[in-house]
């Protein structure tokens, strides 16, 4: 027994207008959730969907301002850990040179 066109998950004798975009299954007109997203089996699959499309867009994170501070948090740090270690071999000339450019000696 061939078929020819696609029918209902749910209705044998009756013909699928649509899909659902999470499960793929045939759904005929009655059987299909249609929504701003497009045709789902159900409740069920329009979640799922859903949770994919919102783990998609999330942005990574560290970008922004925070990424921003970070970043210079660990410029600050090596700048201090370079002075520090000068300043503990004796290389006070060093350490105000470096300490004149980052901005916290005079
Ligand atoms: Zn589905
Ligand atoms: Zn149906």
């Amino acid at each position: 027994m061939a078929i020819s066109t696609r029918v209902c998950l749910n209705h044998p004798n009756v013909q699928a207008t649509a899909a659902c975009k999470q499960c793929a299954k045939p759904l005929c007109g009655s059987c299909v959730t249609r929504n701003v997203d497009g045709s789902f089996c159900g409740q069920a699959c329009y979640d799922q969907y859903r949770q994919f499309k919102d783990r998609r867009v999330v942005q990574p994170s560290g970008s922004g301002l925070l990424g921003k501070l970070v970043t210079w948090a660990i410029y600050l740090a090596v700048g201090l850990g370079i002075v520090w270690a000068a300043a503990e071999y004796g290389e006070i000339a060093i350490a105000q040179k470096i300490m004149r450019v980052i901005g916290i000696g005079y």
